[in-house]
């Protein structure tokens, strides 16, 4: 362990198939690689684990084969398990991912209907609380679905007036939007964290045509301390309250697999955070070494990397 730095996440478990051709919107017949272990919160936790967070994680899955894939490599990485409730009679949660030429992706979704939601009780809070946090990460596409949406927000709640940090990566996903509410619930989020990590995408949809400049000092003001941009093979920013800025250029790799990148660029970047061991300029680049080292295997949380595999693509990297 980097340190005694606790760190929970809590939303959807997936499994993921991807899709091995490309172009096929899944309409056609074709094959399909996985079950991998996936969901955005859950590749944010095993990531967390892999660079030596102590980490614990509030979710569901179903009593099946897919539940099984997804809890063993939770524990294979020693995170907790102890909130992930298994539910008999509903099935474990699944993305099937198919990409085009392009770099767009077509996504179905088996979340609504499944155990991913059906995450929460009534001991959770007290248990997270007990855990001693540094960190609580939340990733915004569960906040599309009214249920997991208000039980996220009750867990930020009590745990931010209890004195818990949290980061926040919006993760927009405009096909799980189905609450009147998700936008009420973003601001609110915003409101609450101290480490805000949109993409790209998710900044131009939440601040349309606004640069990062332009939006930061509003986000400053509501208490943000650092605002970590992601941008894909762009490379990287964050600029910070107190003045710091850095900006990095993506590394240049074989991409097999961009889905999860920027989970595992989260994790790595709020765990070495709050480790307090590294600059902030070297817990950026560490993540941006994450995000690459992720894009180059296939499956959503196949490609996370512990520090060593990190710390010796830099130092291979110059
Ligand atoms: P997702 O939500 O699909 O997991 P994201 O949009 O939140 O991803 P990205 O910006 O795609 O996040 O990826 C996070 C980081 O990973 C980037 O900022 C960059 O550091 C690294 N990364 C992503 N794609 C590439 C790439 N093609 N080449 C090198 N590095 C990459
Ligand atoms: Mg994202």
């Amino acid at each position: 362990m980097v340190s005694d730095v606790g760190i929970a996440s809590v939303g959807e478990l997936l499994v993921e198939l991807v899709r091995m051709d490309k172009n096929s919107h899944h309409l056609t017949a074709g094959l399909y690689q996985g079950p991998f272990a996936s969901g955005a919160p859950g590749i944010f936790i095993d990531q967390a684990a892999k660079v030596g967070g102590r980490c614990i994680f509030v979710g569901a899955v179903g009593d099946d084969a897919f539940g099984k894939v997804i809890l063993e490599r939770l524990r294979a990485n020693h995170v907790d398990t102890r909130l992930i409730r298994t539910l008999a009679g509903v099935p474990t949660g699944s993305a099937f991912v198919s990409y085009n030429e392009d770099g767009s992706r077509d996504f179905v979704y088996n979340i609504a209907r499944s155990a991913a939601t059906q995450f929460g009780g009534d001991t959770d809070i007290a248990e997270l609380a007990a855990f001693n946090l540094a960190y609580l990460h939340v990733s915004g596409a569960a906040l599309g679905d009214a249920g997991m949406c208000s039980k996220i927000l009750g867990i930020c709640r009590a745990l931010h007036a209890k004195g818990v940090r949290i980061s926040f990566d919006p993760n927009v996903r405009k096909e799980l939007i189905d609450s009147p509410d998700y936008f009420a619930a973003v601001r609110e989020i915003m409101g609450m964290c101290v480490v805000f990590l949109p993409s790209d995408d998710d900044a131009e949809a939440l601040f349309p045509g606004q640069s990062l400049e332009a939006f930061s000092p509003a986000l400053f003001n509501l208490g943000i301390e650092h605002i970590v941009l992601k941008r894909g093979a762009h490379g990287c920013r964050v600029l910070s309250a107190g003045g710091e800025h850095f900006k990095l250029a993506a590394h240049s790799v074989d991409v097999l697999d961009p889905t999860g990148a920027g989970d595992c660029f989260c994790a790595t970047f709020v765990t070495l955070l709050a480790s307090k061991r590294f600059s902030l300029e070297q817990v950026l680049q560490r993540a941006n070494a994450a995000g690459a080292l992720a894009v180059t295997k296939i499956g959503p949380m196949e490609g996370n990397s512990d520090l060593a595999i990190i710390e010796a693509f830099l130092d291979m990297r110059g």
